[in-house]
C-alpha cells in the first residue's frame, strides 16, 4: 500500500451528531428539514437561485439533460477532457455529443473553438471548470446568448471558487456539483443541482420528485400530488443531506486548509515551471481556485509514467486522468473524426499528486522532492 495516498477522506467530526438528529427527527426519506437547511445554506452564501441536493453529481447531470429538454438528434457541444458522467448524462436523452478540445493553457474548454462547433441541432454547452478553476465564462455565456442555448456548468470541482468574483456555479442556467469522498465538501456520496433560470426551478423540482409535483404539495401549494412530468427518485435521504452538514458547517476550516496545501505544491513546484521542466496551474485574478487538486504537466507521456512510478516507488500515490472521451470504446465509433491535440495531450501529460485535509507540510515537501529528483 502507499504510504502517502492520492486521497483520504476528511471528516470534521460534526457527522455523526447531525446523523442522530435526523434519526430524532424521525424522518429520513429526501426533502425534509436537514435538506432545506442545506439548500439555504448554499442559496445564501453563493447567491444560486435555487438548488436541490441530488445523489450524485451524475444525477444531476441526468436532471440537468432532462431540464434541456434534450431529444434524439440534438447536439451537446462539451469538452473531451472530463468525467464520463459529464456526456452520459446527456446521451441517455439522445444526444449526440460534439466533443471540443480543451485550451493550449488549461485542460478547460476552448472557448474559442464552439462557435465553429454550433449547428441548427444544437441545444446547450455544457462545461467543466477543471481543478476549480472557471472556464472564459464571459465568451461562453456571449456565444450561448447570440444562439440561444443552454450553458449547463459541471461544477463538479468548483464548489466554493470564484471567476470575476461570481461563484463557479451561479453562471450557466444550470450547474451540477459532486460531494463524492475525492471532492472538497463530502458526504460519501452526492451532490447538487443548481437552477440560475428560475423559468426552469418549477420543473426542475417535479424531475427531482419522480415526476411528480409532491414538494409544492408538501409546501400546500396544490391540495394533492400527481403525475405531472418525467422523473426518477434524485433526492437523497435526510441521512445523507445530515453528513453533508456537518462538512458544511466547517466549509471555511476545509477550503482554508485545501488552499494552503494548494499553495503549498505551487511554491515548491514553481522553481521547475520557470524552468520549463514541467508546467502547473497558475491561480489568477479571474479564477484563484479552491485547493480541489493539485496536478502538474509533464512533457509527454513517457515522463509522465516515470514520475508516477518514481512517486510510487517512494510509497506515494499519484494518479493521471481522464482519458479523452472522443476516442473512447464507446464514443469512438460515434466520433466524427476532428482531431482534439489538447484533450491527447493532457490525458497524456497530466499527474495528479496526493490532495488531503490531513497531507502535511513535510508530506508535500517530500513529494515535490522526489519530483526534482526523477527530473534531474
Ligand atoms: C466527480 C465528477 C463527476 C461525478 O460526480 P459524482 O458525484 O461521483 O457523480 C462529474 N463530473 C466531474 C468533472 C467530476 O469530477
Amino acid at each position: 500500500m502507499f504510504r502517502i495516498p492520492f486521497n483520504k477522506p476528511h471528516f470534521t467530526g460534526r457527522e455523526a451528531s447531525h446523523v442522530s438528529v435526523a434519526v430524532k427527527l424521525g424522518k429520513i426519506s429526501g426533502n425534509g428539514e436537514i435538506t432545506k437547511r442545506c439548500h439555504e445554506f448554499f442559496e445564501s452564501r453563493y447567491h444560486f437561485r435555487k438548488v436541490l441536493l441530488t445523489t450524485s453529481c451524475t444525477d444531476a447531470l441526468e436532471m440537468a439533460a432532462i431540464l434541456c429538454r434534450i431529444s434524439e438528434g440534438d447536439e451537446v457541444i462539451m469538452p473531451s477532457y472530463t468525467f464520463v458522467s459529464t456526456a452520459n448524462a446527456f446521451v441517455l436523452r439522445g444526444a449526440r455529443i460534439v466533443f471540443a478540445d480543451s485550451s493550449d493553457d488549461s485542460p478547460n474548454i476552448d472557448a474559442s473553438s464552439i462557435e465553429a462547433l454550433i449547428t441548427p441541432r444544437t441545444k446547450a454547452i455544457v462545461v467543466v471548470h477543471y481543478a476549480g478553476f472557471g472556464c472564459d465564462m464571459d465568451e461562453i455565456m456571449r456565444i450561448a446568448g447570440k444562439y440561444k442555448l443552454l450553458v449547463v456548468e459541471d461544477a463538479a470541482h468548483s464548489i466554493d471558487s470564484y471567476y470575476r468574483n461570481k461563484p463557479l456555479g451561479s453562471i450557466g442556467h444550470l450547474a451540477t456539483f459532486s460531494f463524492h469522498e475525492t471532492k472538497n465538501i463530502s458526504c460519501g456520496e452526492g451532490g447538487m443541482l443548481v437552477i440560475n433560470d428560475e423559468s426552469l426551478a418549477e420543473r426542475a423540482e417535479i424531475i427531482w420528485e419522480k415526476g411528480t409535483n409532491r414538494a409544492a404539495f408538501s409546501r400546500g401549494e396544490v391540495d394533492k400530488y400527481g403525475w405531472v412530468d418525467i422523473g426518477s427518485s434524485f433526492l437523497p435521504s435526510e441521512l445523507t443531506a445530515a453528513f453533508l452538514m456537518g462538512q458544511l458547517e466547517m466549509i471555511d476550516d476545509i477550503q482554508q486548509k485545501r488552499l494552503s496545501i494548494f499553495n503549498c505544491y505551487y511554491q515548491n513546484l514553481l522553481p521547475l515551471d520557470q524552468k520549463g521542466l514541467i508546467r502547473i496551474p497558475h491561480p489568477n485574478e479571474l479564477s484563484s481556485g479552491n485547493g480541489h487538486l493539485f496536478y502538474l504537466l509533464a512533457k509527454n507521456l513517457a515522463q509522465r509514467d516515470q514520475i508516477i512510478q518514481g512517486l510510487k516507488k517512494s510509497g506515494i500515490q499519484a494518479v493521471f486522468h481522464y482519458l479523452p472521451l472522443h476516442s473512447s470504446k464507446f464514443f469512438s465509433p460515434l466520433h466524427d473524426g476532428r482531431l482534439l491535440p489538447n484533450a491527447d495531450r493532457y490525458s497524456e501529460t497530466l499527474v495528479r499528486l496526493p490532495f488531503f485535509y490531513d497531507l502535511r507540510n513535510s508530506e508535500i515537501d517530500e513529494i515535490c522532492s522526489v519530483v526534482r529528483t526523477i527530473l534531474s
